[in-house]
């Protein structure tokens, strides 16, 4: 028994070598992107120390966003443990570039569950509140851009705002490449010159050998308790983008007095650059383990988002089961294998923010953490198990090893 186990999962990886190698070479070209920045904006022991109070000429911080601004091929970058996480980063951009009687125009549908009373939230100074007119137009059947559909009302409206999010959330359809919003966003220009393309990043960093801002984004956002802090980060978020766009946010951020020149952290920055420098290994093993549990249960006979074919664009893999229970029981294996809290139970509960109740095993050194191996899902129809990170890819692989015993 224990040895078909064992053999099973070795045919598994033998399939997938050639992914492995796509994932390995990508991750060569984003060690070597952080690498470089980290040498250019001569990163040295002294940028780890702490501020305290208002944080003038804090080394760390002003460093840390040269290096992420360079990473993430933007002029400029907030970096901060002000911001709590990737919602923070996401309204804090989107509160910063958009004024009363603005267009905001989504191309990617409905954006993330904990927007939406950002969006359209009634009394609660949503943006609809202050008087932004939200857009929506739907990704295609196949995950792709409606494109006649929004450049005509590129053309038409020049809103101050194109929104598009990379990563799937909660929903089945595709993650999206920066090479498909290439030719998008070139187009999007030369329609409108002066429409921000902003895109929420989250979980998409590092996956591909570019991001949305080498391929024209004014701004992109996220979390450093997933991908870029490399399970390091203990909080956080950031903002990369053009000069003009993040002075305009970071007025926002702080406030147009002080903007970018204040913010201190007692406990010291060395947690950001160590993450922020594993984090290209991190994504990769991490996509590693999304393939590998993919195989698994795609053997099983479920039918797994993205499939294996397909090359990743987050970090994301899916399984879709038949019932509530059996959704319930793959997250809370997932909880077993856990090194933190791997005793607990995890059940569906109402979290903040999310309008269905959410199951989300999340045994994570950095609480709430989805860099490090987790599983959650909203208790809805059609159930879907959606799990992400893993800080190796070993750990990983012992829950695949559950998995072929289990099913
Ligand atoms: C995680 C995530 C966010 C932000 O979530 P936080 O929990 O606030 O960090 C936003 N958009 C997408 C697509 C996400 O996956």
């Amino acid at each position: 028994m224990v040895k078909d186990v064992k053999q099973i999962l070795k045919e598994a990886e033998s399939s997938l070598k050639d992914k492995f190698e796509q994932i390995d070479d990508i991750c060569f070209i984003n060690q070597k992107k952080v690498l470089n920045a980290f040498i250019e904006f001569r990163v040295s022991t002294q940028c780890f120390y702490g501020t305290t109070g208002y944080g003038y000429d804090d080394v760390g911080r002003d460093t840390l966003a040269k290096v992420y601004a360079k990473v993430f091929g933007g002029e400029k970058a907030i970096v901060s443990t002000m911001i709590s996480c990737g919602t923070h980063a996401i309204t804090t951009a989107l509160y910063g570039l958009l004024r009363c009687g603005d267009i905001m125009l989504s191309v990617t549908g409905l954006p993330y569950d904990t927007i939406h009373e950002t969006l359209f939230g009634e009394g609660n100074n949503s943006l609809e509140d202050i008087g932004v007119v939200y857009k929506q137009i739907d990704l295609t059947e196949n995950s792709d851009f409606k494109y006649d559909e929004i450049y005509n009302f590129v053309k038409e409206n020049k809103p101050k705002m194109v929104y598009l999010q990379r990563s799937r959330g909660y929903s089945s359809r595709k993650a999206i490449s920066p090479y498909l919003m290439k030719g998008l966003f070139e187009r999007i220009k030369q329609l409108s010159p002066n429409t921000f393309i902003v895109v929420d990043n989250c979980y998409g960093e590092f996956v591909d050998d570019i991001e949305p801002t080498d391929v024209g984004a004014d701004v992109i956002m996220g979390s450093l308790i997933k991908n870029p802090g490399g399970g390091l980060a203990p909080t956080g978020g950031y903002i990369v983008g053009t000069e003009k766009a993040i002075d305009l946010i970071s007025s926002r951020y702080t406030n147009p007095s002080l903007k970018l020149e204040l913010g201190s952290y007692e406990m010291g920055y060395r947690m950001f650059y160590q993450g922020l420098f594993l984090s290209p290994h991190v994504v990769a093993q991490a996509l590693k383990g999304c393939f590998l549990v993919g195989k698994i249960m795609e053997d099983k006979g479920y039918k797994i988002i993205p499939s294996n074919d397909e090359k990743p664009q987050d970090i994301i893999k899916s399984v879709v089961f038949n019932t509530e229970e059996e959704l319930i029981k793959f997250v809370q294996l997932v909880q077993t294998v856990s090194p933190v809290d791997g005793y607990v139970l995890p059940m569906p509960w109402d979290m903040p923010g999310y309008k269905d109740k959410v199951i989300m095993a999340a045994g994570t050194f950095v609480s709430g953490a989805s860099i490090e191996f987790s599983c959650d899902s909203p208790i809805r129809k059609p159930y879907i198990a959606y799990f992400q990170g893993g800080l190796t890819y070993e750990h990983i692989k012992i829950f695949a090893e559950k998995l072929i015993e289990m099913y």
